[in-house]
């Protein structure tokens, strides 16, 4: 069985006194069945790692390269320096504002395994392509193209248009991909694919945890609204734990 994770993503927010609300989060986190894992901004990476015991803390991107002429980007040992274990590439957020492909998201995934991180591999179709009925394709070409050929991942499914918007799939639409998903991990891993992480990432929110967290599959989540703040996300950390 893989192990149980719930991910918060801050994405560019929370200054110096938001550590307030990691501190309250790691209180908690040391006393669930489920790894707690923690993305804030770069800015309090080695902050953040220095004041939990019982989280992981993980970056948001990192370039694919070591090192060279690469203004504002950040490498995967330079994560790994600062005290993270994990890091998140191919958000959509990327994908889309930064033009990243699936190839791209793939060296990055490697970069992050070769400085000794865990990469959170994140896939999930758009609204006009599950319109089109090209869900399931458009996931499972981004899984094919986006993962390296190690097993030591996460992988979060996340639908474009659940992010930020209040709006769920259904429990059914969510079982489906994350079945397609499991298939694809054990196709590509063997054995191994039987135990990788699938988080489901979309609006999860501690009203809608304990339904999403019933579905096969659905090892965890990625979450970002609900993550910022210690009292909405404990709760879905707790869901999590009793599921
Ligand atoms: C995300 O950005 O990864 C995400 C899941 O955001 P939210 O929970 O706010 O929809």
């Amino acid at each position: 069985m893989p192990h149980k994770v719930i991910a918060g993503n801050w994405k560019m927010n929370g200054a110096q006194t938001a550590l307030s609300e990691i501190a309250a989060i790691s209180l908690v986190a040391g006393s669930l069945t489920c790894k707690t894992i923690l993305c804030p901004p770069t800015t309090l990476t080695h902050l953040a790692v220095g004041m939990v015991d019982s989280i992981g803390i993980g970056g948001q991107n990192c370039h694919h390269e070591l090192e060279g002429p690469h203004t504002g980007d950040i490498s995967a040992e330079m994560i790994a320096e600062a005290g993270a274990q994990y890091v998140i590439v191919g958000h959509s957020e990327r994908r889309e504002n930064h033009g990243e492909t699936d190839a791209l998201v793939q060296a990055k995934a490697k970069a992050a395994l070769r400085a000794g991180l865990m990469p959170i591999i994140c896939i999930g179709e758009t609204l006009s392509q599950r319109e089109d009925g090209q869900a399931i394709s458009v996931v499972s070409t981004q899984f094919i193209m986006s993962v390296p050929t190690q097993a030591n991942i996460i992988i979060a499914y996340e639908p474009v248009w659940a992010i930020g918007t209040g709006v769920l799939p259904s429990l059914a639409q969510i079982t489906k991909m994350h079945d397609v998903i499991r298939a694809l991990l054990i196709k590509t891993y063997g054995k191994q694919g039987e135990s990788v992480p699938i988080l489901y990432g979309g609006s999860v929110k501690p009203n809608n945890a304990q339904g999403i967290f019933g579905v096969a599959n659905v090892n965890g989540a990625l979450v970002g609204g609900a993550s910022l703040k210690a009292s909405d996300f404990i709760p879905i950390m707790q869901a999590l734990s009793d599921s």
